[in-house]
């Protein structure tokens, strides 16, 4: 692409670095930007900035929130005792809108991927072992991505999670293998949280 402006050049290269955004989105991204107004521009660019600043990771859950310990964790009406176990905040919020579940989540911020170089060390999982020790959880639920990370990362936490008296579920796979589940509809994943099935079951012995 040749610009007629360094700094035209400058704002579509930021762009662009985001994911799914090539340089011709970039640049109607940037051209748009520069036909609204000085405040709208400030305000756009504000609030990422303040978000970036700003934002807090749950100490609890690690969900991405306002405060040290999120909405959900706070919520006086949750069942403290049920864990459902997610790569992020996308998959909480999916979840929270099928209405179907009232526990609390454990976001581990990714999925074990070797060939990506993410080791379980990368993930919050001692964090959730501890919770498991520490607090009174009976129940762990994995709703992970029916895919090769997903199945691997599921692997290692049920080997860390086994020796304890909980009992450990996964979704029910109404979510076909490589299904993400921030794109199953709400009925779907609401149904695949409730007839969620011993995790031990799914294993072929
Ligand atoms: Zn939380």
């Amino acid at each position: 692409m040749n610009f007629s402006s360094k700094l035209l050049e400058n704002a579509v290269e930021e762009f662009s670095k985001l994911p799914g955004v090539g340089k011709k989105t970039a640049l109607r991204l940037v051209l748009h930007l520069l036909k609204s107004t000085s405040a709208e521009v400030h305000q756009f660019s504000n609030s990422l900035t303040t978000l970036k600043d700003n934002i807090k990771y749950c100490e609890k859950c690690h969900n991405i929130s306002d405060e040290v310990i999120c909405e959900i964790c706070s919520a006086p009406k949750r069942d403290n005792s049920i864990i459902c176990v997610v790569e992020d905040t996308r998959d909480v919020m999916a979840i929270e809108n099928t209405h179907q579940f009232q526990g609390l989540y454990h976001v581990l911020n990714g999925l074990i991927s070797p060939m990506d170089g993410v080791g379980p060390g990368d993930l919050t999982i001692e964090s959730l072992v501890k919770r498991v020790q520490h607090e009174d959880v009976q129940e762990v639920i994995f709703a992970l991505s029916a895919n090769m990370e997903g199945d691997t990362t599921i692997f290692y936490l049920h080997k860390k999670l086994k020796d304890f008296n909980i009992k450990i579920s996964t979704i029910a796979r109404g979510i076909a293998f490589g299904g993400e589940i921030e794109y199953a509809d709400e009925i779907t994943l609401g149904r695949s949280i409730a007839t969620r099935v011993p995790y031990e079951n799914t294993l072929i012995r």
